[in-house]
């Protein structure tokens, strides 16, 4: 059971730590009785207070490092990390589809209302996102903290695949809507299969020519390796005096001191060690390790979470031959009642330079929250506060349980059967089969649901601000820097109301604080600053920004647009 609001205690050592209680190497710490530090930790040196304290060597934590040392270059800076590198959980390029989600293409952020009309509220607010990661990027080519754009942002098309009466005339609608937008400039509709087939010809060949199908095509998408970024991240990071990095150091403990500081204890898993940090501020960017880490701290605001692991696996092609004809990311729509991590797509990836293709995702269940985790995340997660939604979910989420058992009975030649859909000649000797990341969806407390299952991120922090978790995993990676904007505005919000941080922030993100979509002409400049930064090979589309002068702007909030595309 996870600890309540513990503090420190110097000398007492009644808790036993959730890899002690389970004897696995299950990321987390359980709480019986009286919580102090354990015995096993030493302290580091009593001057050794760290400012900001990154649990998880992912996109988030190290966004996050990157975002504070240019903020503030003499704060102390210290990540853990449990594996033996960074980027080797959710991150790594291998372990995610690496879409630079901008909604272009993933039509679940798009969903048509009872009255039948398409609610775009939600696809600009993932667009605008995009944005600003497209300006965090770049403004780290230009600080050389990342090197080579090639090396981890490449020009993909975004392209929406549907066919059937009802979801062409959806996607029709859709582009209706998009078009006065001035986000989704540069897109272009067809139904015509001989142009379809020039965009995509692997996806038209052996194609019935009858099919009635319906496409939209973006030149502004991205293929992203996002493992990459935070290995050039983290590598910058530690040229950087004032930061260090701890690798093959599990977090076990994390406790709140007196003095309203936090010291976290970690193992060193290659020889058992342990070692405590004190720190002024922790983030718990710990991927699906995060929710057992917000349990461990016992601050009341993580009592309202629970999680839900479900992982990911794709069919990969490596074939030249293959992948040479294939240059885009093709989303198709979620069959009708299937949840929206059902869409699958065929997409175009670039590693070391390298093209490969990957379909899916296929749904996997694993009762672990990482890939390299425990069986025992999920039940060792589960408290007397969360049990409640967490069975209301299951109950509720009726579609998601069946359509995660269906996933779980395929068989090699199902996927192969899937695949075809999209790409009817594949042959089944041209595909690997590869499990990817584990996602841990939000549970929440809901007063009048019980639980309900939350599609999106989530930043959960204290009420002092001393600590904040990251909760979920969707739109993902590729707003882990507006994420961390927003993480600033929640426990830092006074220094962020500085002139200094001020400009600072807007000399990394000069539309901060700026909607996009109602700014043409800002957008048309970010468009060509970023473009160029990023050396992105397909040029943005022109933009007349007379045509835009009354800017999209959707009433309403969408009730329910899921957050999720795998
Ligand atoms: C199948 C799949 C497809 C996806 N596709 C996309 C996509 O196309 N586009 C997109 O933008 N996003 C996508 N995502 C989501 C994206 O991968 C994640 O949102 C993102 O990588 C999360 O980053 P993170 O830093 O929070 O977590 P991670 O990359 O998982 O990093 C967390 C780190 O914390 C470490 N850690 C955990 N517990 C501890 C502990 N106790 N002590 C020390 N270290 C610890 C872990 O080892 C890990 O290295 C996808 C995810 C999956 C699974």
């Amino acid at each position: 059971m996870p600890s309540k609001n513990k503090k420190m205690s110097t000398n007492s050592h009644l808790m036993l730590n959730r890899r002690q209680l389970l004897g696995s190497a299950a990321t987390g710490a359980a709480a019986i009785g009286v919580s102090a530090m354990p015995s096993w930790a030493q302290e580091q040196g009593s001057d050794g207070v760290v400012d900001v304290l990154l649990i998880g060597g992912g996109i988030m934590s190290s966004t996050l490092g990157v975002l504070l040392s240019q903020l503030e270059p003499t704060w102390k800076i210290e990540m853990i990390e449990r594996l033996d590198d960074v980027a080797m959980e959710s991150s790594n390029g291998w372990n995610n589809a690496g879409t630079g989600h901008s909604a272009l293409a993933e039509l679940n952020y798009s969903p048509m209302d009872a009255k039948g009309n398409v609610n775009i509220t939600k696809a600009i607010e993932i667009n605008e996102w995009f944005q600003v990661t497209r300006q965090f990027l770049s403004h780290q080519i230009d600080m050389g903290v990342l090197k080579n754009p090639r090396s981890f942002i490449n020009s993909t098309p975004h392209m929406s695949f549907v066919w059937g009466d009802a979801n062409t005339e959806f996607l029709a609608k859709r582009y209706e809507a998009l078009k006065a937008s001035p986000l989704f400039a540069g897109m272009q509709f067809s139904n015509d299969h001989a142009q379809i087939a020039k965009w995509v010809p692997l996806m038209m060949e052996g194609r019935d020519p009858n099919q009635k199908l319906a496409v939209t095509w973006s030149p502004l998408g991205t293929d992203v390796n996002f493992g990459e970024i935070t290995r050039q991240y983290v590598a910058h990071l530690k040229s950087q005096q004032q930061f260090t990095l701890r690798t093959s150091s599990e977090v076990e403990d994390i406790v709140k001191n007196d003095d309203g500081t936090w010291s976290v204890s970690y193992t060193n898993t290659k020889d058992g060690s342990s070692t405590m940090v004190k720190a002024k501020f922790v983030f718990l960017g710990a991927g699906g390790g995060a929710l057992p880490l917000l349990q461990m701290s016992g601050i009341p605001e993580g009592d309202a979470y629970a999680g839900f692991p479900v992982g990911g696996s794709f069919l990969v092609c490596d074939n030249p031959e293959i992948v040479d004809q294939h240059l885009a990311k093709a989303y198709g729509q979620a069959e009708t009642g299937a949840p929206p991590m059902s869409v699958p797509h065929l997409d175009t990836r670039v590693f070391d330079g390298k093209r490969h293709i990957l379909f899916g995702p296929f749904a996997t269940f694993s009762t672990k929250f990482l890939k390299e985790g425990s069986l025992f995340d999920l039940p060792a997660s589960v408290t007397l506060e969360n049990i409640w939604p967490m069975l209301q979910v299951g109950t509720n989420e009726f579609n998601l349980v069946q359509y995660l058992a269906g996933q779980l009975m395929m068989s090699d030649e199902d996927r192969l059967n899937a695949l075809k859909v999209y790409f009817p000649n594949a042959k089944a000797e041209d595909w690997r089969y590869w499990q990817a990341g584990q996602r841990v969806q939000i549970i929440k407390n809901d007063a009048e649901k019980g639980g309900i299952l939350k599609l999106g991120t989530e930043i959960v922090a204290s009420e002092d601000r001393t600590i904040a978790a990251l909760l979920g995993a969707s739109p993902g990676a590729s707003t882990a820097a507006p994420i961390m904007l927003d993480v600033l505005k929640k426990v830092f919000p006074d220094k962020l109301k500085t002139p200094e941080w001020q400009e600072r922030v807007h000399a990394i993100v000069p539309s901060y604080g700026q909607k996009l979509n109602e700014n043409p002409d800002m957008l048309a400049k970010e468009w060509a600053a970023t473009e160029e930064r990023l050396q992105l090979a397909i040029a943005s589309p022109a933009m007349d920004p007379a045509a835009y002068s009354k800017p999209a702007a959707p009433a309403g909030e969408v009730k329910m647009a899921p957050g999720l595309a795998l």
